[in-house]
């Protein structure tokens, strides 16, 4: 077996353990394969066994890819995404995780208009007010998804974040549980146009313990398609 069905098989074992072990149904955790800096092979290989969601965190790489792939995947934009880098991808992809401001959501929506498009989107959380991280704070958080929520063809579907990197999974559960607790609150105040379906959270370090704190998509690329290495730019 290769060594992708191989991580992929593993990770999928995992997440329904996870699942079991929390009374939750595995079609409820949605997985999303990290493929950044990785090949079109590697991609197409995890294509041939049944994934159809994949992120990136660049926009000319997801673009490179999108042409280059099979037409029914879901791409995911996952990394920090610039205002003038939206038109290339609106409309295009299926989620893009990253809002974290007015201004971005704005020129979605503009653009999104312009293209008779809808484009759904979470909004990102920093929760542990990481410097290195981009995000709101879980106390600006309301505000923004208000905010948002007032823009016409862009729609929230939910909390996006990334938590610190540690030795212990374990040891970001209460930053999950912060961010589970925060979409009940928003689901709470029945804003319009808002929706709190989708908590994106969990990478290869910490997946599982994401899920025990109600995930329901989780974002993995290394235990997928193995180590990155940033030393040489993604080309084909
Ligand atoms: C790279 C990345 C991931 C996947 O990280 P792994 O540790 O390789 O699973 C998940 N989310 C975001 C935002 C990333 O940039």
């Amino acid at each position: 077996m290769s060594e992708i069905m191989d991580g992929l098989q593993n990770v999928v074992q995992e997440m329904n353990k996870a699942c079991k072990s929390v009374h939750r149904k595995p079609s409820d955790v949605c997985l999303v394969a990290v493929s950044k800096t990785k090949p079109a092979d590697m991609i197409r290989e995890a294509y041939e066994a049944g994934v159809r969601d994949f992120g990136e965190n660049k926009v000319q790489e997801l673009c490179d890819k999108m042409e280059r792939l099979p037409k029914d995947i879901r791409w995911h934009m996952i990394g920090h995404l610039q205002r003038n880098k939206v038109k290339y991808i609106v409309g295009k992809v299926a989620l893009i995780h990253s809002v974290d401001s007015m201004r971005l959501a704005a020129e979605i929506s503009r653009l999104a208009v312009m293209n008779n498009v809808c484009q759904d989107i979470l909004i990102q959380v920093n929760v542990a007010r990481e410097e290195t991280k981009f995000g709101v704070t879980l106390e600006e958080t309301m505000e923004l998804v208000r905010e948002v929520a007032k823009l016409p063809n862009i729609h929230i579907c939910g909390l996006m974040t990334s938590a610190p990197y540690v030795e212990d999974p374990d040891e970001n559960l209460p930053i999950f549980h912060k961010m589970s607790q925060l979409a009940v609150d928003i689901r709470k105040e029945n804003i319009d146009n808002v929706d709190m379906k989708i908590l994106s959270m969990g990478m290869s370090q910490d997946y599982v313990a994401a899920i025990k704190e109600g995930s329901t998509m989780i974002r993995v690329g290394s235990k997928i398609f193995g180590q990155r290495y940033y030393t040489n730019s993604y080309v084909e």
